[in-house]
């Protein structure tokens, strides 16, 4: 099969987990079709970047900070120079923005969200498991390039410890014609939510933000590795950061354990949290649709029921 280019976002001068993820597919794919696989990414990365045949750096005055116009034209630009046959993302809402948009700029036909990918006969399918994870497809794009996009959590993260020989890329941009005003950051001290092993989400039933120090404390008994989330109308109503918010229109993750406190199971939710790999769902009302997703259930009051469990887990270490 012919290159295949990985779209990079990286975060603090390391490439994020999520991309790693991608690397790996990437890794995968090109040993299977004896392809070559290079990475682009916007800023130089101290934190290595072995793995890929290639490497290109974005010449640092192009580069400054998210641009959905100018890093799609540096990304369809760099997917024409290496010749690439199949373009790479991460599925983050960066990833899946900036996917639309090369897609779309190198006439390309994209596939979002994809949990794996197969090769035979010289046929790349990617799969993809839409309707909330109800169905598994795979998909067959006719486009040459063509443009997917990797859901968090799918494949483990490349170790990219290591030197890489880096190109600079440069390729005439378009000019800016947004600023960021400002950027929401999460609590340093803890995963993003689309890369937590574990993720303990509150929804409408936790009343008010005011009771989110119960969720905090659950969640720092749970661990390093967990984080919080929430549901949407939990962040419409400024209780949580948007960061947190998962499902459809929010951040589609895929963590090893789910916990949903006083979150009745809409569609819309179980879009974004349908990968997970176990689902705990704490509600007081035993018909609440969580149930019909969940692995286990636990009925009854969030306010006795996380108190308790967290009292529990602190107990057991
Ligand atoms: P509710 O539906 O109000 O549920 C609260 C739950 O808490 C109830 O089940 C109740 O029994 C329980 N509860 C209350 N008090 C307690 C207690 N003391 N102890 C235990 N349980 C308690 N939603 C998302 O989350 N993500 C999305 O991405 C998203 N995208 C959407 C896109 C579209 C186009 C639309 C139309 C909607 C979208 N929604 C999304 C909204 C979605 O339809 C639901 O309205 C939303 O998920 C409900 O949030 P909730 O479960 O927190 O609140």
């Amino acid at each position: 099969m012919g290159p295949i280019l990985v779209v990079t976002e990286s975060a603090a001068g390391a490439v994020r987990s999520t991309s790693r993820q991608v690397f790996s597919m990437a890794a995968q794919m090109a040993a299977a079709g004896g392809a070559e696989w290079t990475a682009l990414v916007f800023e130089p990365c101290e934190g290595g970047l072995a793995g890929p045949s290639r490497v290109l750096v974005l010449a640092e005055e192009s580069a400054a900070g998210y641009d959905p116009e100018t890093y799609a034209a540096a990304a369809a630009e760099a997917a024409r120079h290496v010749r690439a046959e199949v373009v790479l993302m991460a599925a983050t809402a960066t990833g899946k923005d900036l996917a639309a948009r090369a897609a779309h700029q190198l006439g390309a036909a994209l596939a979002q969200d994809c949990t794996g990918f197969g090769l035979q006969d010289g046929r790349l399918s990617f799969t993809r498991t839409p309707y909330g994870g109800k169905i598994i497809t795979e998909v067959e794009l006719e486009t040459r390039p063509m443009v997917a996009t990797v859901r968090p959590r799918a494949f483990l993260p490349m170790d990219v410890s290591g030197p890489a020989a880096l190109e600079t890329f440069r390729v005439k941009l378009p000019e800016r014609r947004m600023t960021v005003q400002r950027t929401e950051g999460r609590a340093a001290d803890r995963p993003d939510v689309t890369d937590a092993a574990i993720v303990v989400s509150g929804g409408r039933g936790m009343q008010g933000p005011e009771h989110w120090p119960m969720l905090e404390a659950l969640v720092e008994a749970l661990g390093p590795t967990a984080t919080l989330a929430c549901s949407r109308p939990v962040s419409d109503d400024g209780w949580r950061p948007r960061s947190e918010h998962v499902g459809q229109t929010g951040r589609t993750i895929a963590p090893d354990l789910y916990i949903a406190c006083g979150i009745s199971g809409a569609i819309q939710h179980v879009a974004g949290i349908a990968g997970s790999r176990c689902i705990v769902a704490i509600n007081k009302d035993p018909e609440a649709p969580i149930f019909q997703v969940a692995d286990y259930g636990i009925v009854g009051d969030l306010f006795e029921v996380i108190p308790e469990l967290t009292a529990r887990l602190k107990a057991s270490v």
